[in-house]
């Protein structure tokens, strides 16, 4: 009966508590350094691919070249999408919501924000959104169909 009630206890959020001023700081310095990685930070992976490069023969430079303009592409999608969710995280603070989930109010768990700073959503919330956001996906050369014959 007495350990009963203790497991219980974990999920009353005691373990869960707001985050402190002084943690929210800490926060904010580190969005703002990731901010700041990734503005800068392209340079590194194109410093490694250009590396490469110069191991690999001429014939190969274009196919490469077209690998990398590529990769640069998805890389940047994925910085943009991080950078608009890092200021969305920034402005939460200005509003005092920094740790509220978006979704269902409850506190983030510090944990999770340790992992990532930019996260708006518990758990919990994130993994249901992720659920719908693979649903969503459609095909891009739909339209094409419309063309044959
Ligand atoms: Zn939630």
């Amino acid at each position: 009966m007495a350990t009963k009630g203790r497991v219980r206890q974990r999920e009353t959020g005691e373990d869960n508590p707001p985050l402190t001023p002084e943690e929210i700081a800490e926060f904010k310095v580190q969005l703002h350094d990731k901010r700041k990685q990734l503005l800068s930070g392209s340079e590194d992976t194109k410093k490694t691919i250009d590396e490469d490069q110069e191991k690999l023969p001429d014939e190969v430079d274009l196919a490469s070249a077209e690998y990398e303009a590529a990769f640069e592409n998805r890389l940047r999608d994925r910085e943009k999408y991080l950078l608009k969710k890092i200021d969305k995280a920034l402005e939460r603070m200005e509003e005092g919501v920094y740790d509220e989930c978006e979704s269902c109010g409850s506190i983030i768990a510090k944990k999770r924000l340790q992992a990532r700073p930019e996260a708006t959503l518990c758990i919990v919330c994130k993994e249901e959104q992720e659920q719908v956001e693979k649903g969503f996906v459609k095909p891009r050369l739909q339209r094409e169909e419309e063309y044959t014959f």
